[in-house]
């Protein structure tokens, strides 16, 4: 059965709808207020992507295995965003971008041992070149994102791997994936052809594992969204390989967004690009244990407490972190707006750029809690007004308000711009003990004068607040 329905022609206009709109979805996603449109852009680029393609002229047979493929990969996306926990997207979108190297992966092979069409010379060495770097990308985004996942559900250390001579480590395999890139793209015969790509391809495994793994906890944000670009690059790689317009330019929309992600997210740490990449920086919990003695005595504080201590406030800074996802308390935070809005208390968020586990985490969650984006602020336009803010709760952050990231010079965080609640005049801080965050630092906040600790889960703690009214 052929259901061949558009030709080529029609196919090329449908891939320039799908790709305007993936642009205007990308457009769309950069403001939390346009993100539902920007998502609904997404769906229909993508069901048009699907549909242009299935019933275009590159597909002839094979239709019930399509539909097949279409139902069982749909099934299980649609399972997952049911079941998975917000706590638990960073790890998904990990795993999910490993599954975007391996398909590049695989088309790359599949396109080595039988191409769609037979190429000659300068063809034939551009064609190699795209095979070679599709699959070469493809596996160092799967493996890279295997040890992500791991170091993100915690199922792997996320202390840096530091091997000796790491850098001459990586340099080495480098070169050896270009030495085999040439004898790849000049080989006579399929077997030393063959040959060249399986020690690619063993190599560039290793290469991704060693690349991801020697990078620290502290880092983490930076990988995350590194992936995400690598997976559009080997998207993009792909497309080139299938001469699908689309693909290449939607791989290349994914890979660049992804980068300039990188890029800020680079900033907002004060870190650079090269240093990350080059890895080393991330968690040495020991280095602080002994300091923690120094620090004194936390003084905890009671609900009563601190329901007198909001009441004489008048303007408060909310700081979110990964705690409140955690606990997912950004249902009661949004209640306990209301409550103080009626009380005539100036409530504002405060994010930092890589609060939470993945990029945009917090905005996500209070997002999803109807919290209105105008009271919503980021660590830059607030920083220099604590003096003007009575009382900052810390929901379940650690990292982004913890000061040797700017005091102390041996800290694994330093130089990391933070939220410098302290600055205001008191901070509660809401957590469930003394535990580090994700970079495994301790946290001199916790032992200010103006700091008083409430300890629980957040969302228990912040239950006992909706009594606030009585
Ligand atoms: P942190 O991981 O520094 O701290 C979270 C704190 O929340 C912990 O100290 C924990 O303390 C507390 N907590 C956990 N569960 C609960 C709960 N149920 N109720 C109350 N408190 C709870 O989070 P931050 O958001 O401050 O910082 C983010 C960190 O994650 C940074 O180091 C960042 O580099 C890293 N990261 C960020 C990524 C991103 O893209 N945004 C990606 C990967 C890593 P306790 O156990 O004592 O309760």
């Amino acid at each position: 059965m052929n259901l061949e329905l558009l030709n080529l022609e029609s196919v090329r206009a449908l891939y320039i709808v799908s790709a305007v709109l993936f642009i205007l979805t990308l457009g769309g996603l950069s403001n939390q207020k346009s993100s539902m449109q920007g998502n609904m852009y997404g769906i229909v680029a993508m069901s048009i992507a699907i549909f242009a393609t299935v019933f275009g002229p590159q597909v002839s047979s094979n239709y019930g295995l399509l539909i097949l493929l279409l139902l069982l990969g749909g099934s299980i996306g649609l399972m997952l965003s049911k079941k998975v926990q917000m706590t638990e997207m960073p790890e998904l979108v990990a795993i999910l971008h490993s599954r975007v190297g391996l398909a590049a992966v695989l088309v790359g092979i599949v396109n080595f041992i039988n191409p769609i069409q037979e190429y000659f010379g300068i063809e034939k060495t551009i064609h190699s070149i795209e095979v070679y770097l599709g699959i070469f990308i493809g596996m160092v985004t799967f493996s890279g994102s295997i040890i992500a996942f791991g170091k993100l559900s915690g199922k792997i250390s996320g202390n840096p791997l530091a091997l000796p001579a790491k850098h001459y480590l990586n340099l080495i395999m480098l070169l050896i994936v270009i030495y085999y890139g040439n004898e790849f793209v000049s080989a006579s015969d399929i077997n030393n052809a063959t040959t060249s790509l399986t020690v690619m391809l063993i190599i560039s495994f290793i290469f991704g594992v060693h690349l991801v793994a020697a990078i620290g906890g502290a880092d983490m944000p930076v990988v995350v969204s590194m992936l995400n670009s690598y997976s559009g690059w080997a998207a993009s790689a792909t497309g080139f390989m299938l001469s699908n317009d689309l693909l290449i330019v939607v791989g290349a929309l994914v890979g660049s967004s992804g980068a300039i992600l990188s890029y800020i997210m680079c900033k907002a740490m004060n870190r650079s690009f090269i240093s990350v990449i080059a890895g080393g920086f991330g968690t040495e919990s020991s280095v602080v244990s002994s300091d923690i003695k120094e620090q004194g005595e936390v003084q905890a504080i009671e609900i009563e407490e601190f329901k007198t201590m909001i009441s004489l406030s008048k303007k408060i800074a909310i700081i979110p972190g990964y705690g409140m996802a955690v606990a997912q308390a950004q249902f009661v935070v949004s209640e306990i707006i209301s409550i103080l809005n009626k009380k005539d208390i100036k409530v504002l968020f405060v994010i930092h750029p890589v609060a939470g586990r993945m990029p945009g985490h917090m905005n996500v969650l209070l997002a999803e809690a109807q919290i209105p984006y105008d009271i919503v602020f980021e660590m830059d336009e607030v920083n220099d007004d604590f003096d003007n803010i009575d009382l900052s709760i810390v929901i379940g952050a650690n990292d982004i308000v913890n000061p040797s990231a700017l005091e102390d010079p041996n800290s694994p965080i330093a130089g990391m711009p933070v939220i410098e609640c302290w600055k205001g005049g008191h901070t509660v801080v809401m957590k469930r003990g003394m535990s580090t965050g994700y970079a495994g630092v301790e946290n001199p906040l916790f032992f200010k004068d103006n700091t008083r600790m409430l300890f629980g889960d957040a969302k228990e703690s912040l239950s006992q607040l909706l009594t606030l009214n009585n």
